[in-house]
């Protein structure tokens, strides 16, 4: 079996790279893994670092890789680590050379800027070695601190979205957003799902320009148990209860600049007029009060405190509890 230069002999785990696009020196290359169980079973494929910065997913997928009892394991498991590699040397979610945010403008073209081509060589590497479930794997970002939410696509009431919805029921996130809004249109999530017809979910977790434990707690949960889920190891997956299902989400931006002194924490349920946070200047006097703008709802991920912001940068991404 072979992902890229990296080739696996059943029971064997092997590391290497490959091709999705060109730089002006170089090919632009990710690393990738490929572990394979001694025994036959489903294939499972995990993506990092389609948005720069995001570091949570790569260092927890390698961790579940290297943690796997080949010998007992059913099935493959192949990992892209580093979707975007010039995001990633910038710590940016979003492509300097050319300014996209690749995970907004699938399907790519073929001809057209280096990001979009990269998202058209990312989506037929799906296509080829997504097998039967994939992982999209962030983690806010420098900026922004996520829940330890998954989404999956529910735009439309195919095998492959109720297959999602499924599995995003078994990684163990109370926070499971069926998303159909339009930005979904743009992502490697719904294409993966609806050109290829693939099983997949966005597992989210942390930010803010760092790494914790927690965060990576909460990936080897949501890895495990969706291995579990597909019957690749022992045991059945975490059930998590106290449930918040998500619908659209608001953007809640500043008007006026300066200090985002955070009030509310990723996950926290919020009512309608809840004070979610103040904008403070340079004197230190509050400018702004920012309140939750919709009834029921949770937060998604909030900009991280204290950092400095213009108007209109966004605060806090409220999502509407179902
Ligand atoms: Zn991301």
């Amino acid at each position: 079996m072979r992902f890229g230069t990296a080739e696996a002999a059943p029971g064997e785990l092997a590391t290497g790279v490959i091709e999705l696009g060109h730089d002006n020196i170089l090919p632009l290359v990710s690393p990738v893994m490929l572990a394979r169980g001694a025994l036959p079973g489903p294939r499972l494929f995990i993506q990092c670092l389609i948005h720069g910065g995001e570091n949570v997913g790569p260092i927890a997928a390698a961790r579940f890789i290297r943690s796997l009892d080949l010998k007992t394991f059913k099935g493959s498991i192949a990992a892209l680590l580093v979707a975007n590699p010039l995001g990633q040397r910038a710590h940016s979610r979003l492509t300097p050379q050319d300014g996209t945010n690749l995970n907004r403008i699938f399907p790519g073209s073929p001809s057209g800027s280096v990001g979009e081509q990269m998202v058209d060589r990312l989506l037929a590497i799906a296509g080829e070695h997504g097998g039967d479930a994939i992982l999209d794997l962030h983690s806010g970002g420098e900026l922004t601190i996520t829940a330890f939410y998954v989404i999956y696509d529910d735009k439309f009431d195919g095998p492959q979205q109720r297959a999602s919805k499924a599995l995003a029921a078994q990684i163990g996130s109370r926070y499971q957003w069926g998303a159909s809004e339009g930005w979904m249109d743009g992502t490697y999530l719904a294409h993966v799902s609806r050109t290829h017809g693939k099983t997949a979910l966005i597992i989210e977790s942390g930010g803010g320009a760092r790494v914790r434990e927690e965060d990576l707690a909460n990936f080897s949960t949501a890895l495990n148990g969706a291995a579990r889920a597909l019957g690749m190891i022992a045991g059945d997956p975490p059930v998590a209860s106290d449930i918040r299902r998500g619908g659209n989400a608001v953007h809640v931006k500043c008007t006026k600049g300066g200090f985002w002194d955070c009030l509310v924490e990723p996950g926290q349920d919020m009512v309608a007029g809840q004070v979610m946070g103040r904008m403070v200047d340079l004197y230190g006097q509050v400018v702004e009060e920012i309140h939750c703008p919709t009834g029921q709802a949770w937060v998604g991920s909030i900009r991280r405190p204290w950092m400095p912001l213009y108007s209109g940068d966004q605060v806090v991404e409220v999502v509407e509890r179902l």
